[in-house]
């Protein structure tokens, strides 16, 4: 919360919201007509609350309100329940069967990708500011982030017919409006490449345990610029090299950074 971490992105009140995990689907036209079942036990629609698309991805987003790690499957399964819902009531039920009459649901991942569960403190806690002021000079800085705080959220409409219980989401990019697309943002309107220092990647009180990744001790602010793969890419590649000298010096991985920083930052050149 904002009193918390002073930074301005994060709400006033304490919320738990988080990221939400997704599942992704396509359909496919097929040459002739295709039956699909209504499913009693899915999310019923109606015309209004319906979504009138042919395949779903990132925004296909469920599980704001919920723990991401122990509410997994519940997760998991709403967001099956809300795509063969909603497929049914397209195919069987809607103002625009007809348009879907050939089309086949064809393909559904089955495990739900995660965008934020644990993340686990260390020595510094990185936040919004962190992030906002260009190259902040952490004397073990040793990953590069370029992406823009990238916060997803229900949709207005999905939030009004699904209160609580959403699925569908978009993004609020840095301080822009609800929706606008990365693409639309001019330069000045995403935050300068930063740093992320080494002491982010191991725990404060578990005296051998690295982080890489989504996990690592950044906030829920902060873990919207964080997640991305070219990000987590490299903490893995600093965790690697920080690990391998944690076995040539028999230490920990604290000491690389109080006895041994120069040693880690000069392998990573
Ligand atoms: C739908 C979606 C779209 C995204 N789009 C992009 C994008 O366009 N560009 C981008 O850069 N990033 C994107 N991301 C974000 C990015 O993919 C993730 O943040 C990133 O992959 C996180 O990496 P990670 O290694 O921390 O976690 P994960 O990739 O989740 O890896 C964790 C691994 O640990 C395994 N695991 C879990 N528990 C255990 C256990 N007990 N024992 C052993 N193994 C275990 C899991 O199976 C998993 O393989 C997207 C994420 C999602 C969900």
């Amino acid at each position: 919360m904002r009193q918390e971490t002073r930074e301005t992105l994060a709400p006033d009140r304490p919320d738990n919201m988080v990221l939400g995990a997704t599942i992704s689907w396509k359909s496919k036209v097929m040459p002739a007509e295709v039956s699909f079942p209504r499913c009693e036990w899915a999310i019923q629609f109606n015309d209004e609350s319906c979504e009138k698309v042919i395949s779903g991805s990132n925004w296909w987003e469920s599980g704001f309100r919920y723990d991401q790690v122990n509410d997994a499957e519940y997760i998991r399964d709403y967001l099956f329940r809300a795509i063969y819902g909603n497929w049914a009531f397209l195919k069987n039920d809607s103002k625009f069967r007809k348009e879907y009459a050939n089309r086949e649901l064809d393909m559904m991942t089955y495990i739900a990708g995660k965008r934020e569960s644990r993340r686990l403190v260390g020595d510094v806690f990185f936040v919004q500011q962190d992030i906002e002021k260009e190259y902040v000079k952490y004397d073990d800085a040793v990953v590069i982030g370029t992406y823009s705080i990238d916060q997803h959220f229900p949709t207005p409409k999905n939030t009004f017919f699904f209160p609580g219980e959403e699925f569908i989401s978009t993004m609020k990019h840095y301080f822009n409006d609800l929706g606008t697309p990365r693409r639309y943002l001019r330069d000045d309107q995403v935050p300068p490449p930063y740093r992320i220092p080494y002491r982010c990647l191991y725990s404060v009180n578990v005296d051998n345990l690295f982080m890489a990744g989504r996990n690592i001790s950044v906030s829920h602010i902060a873990l919207s610029s964080t997640r991305v793969q070219n990000t987590t890419g490299m903490m893995g590649e600093v965790v690697a090299v920080a690990a391998a000298l944690c076995k040539k010096y028999n230490c920990l991985p604290r000491e690389v950074y109080t006895k041994h920083l120069n040693e880690l930052l000069d392998s990573l050149k």
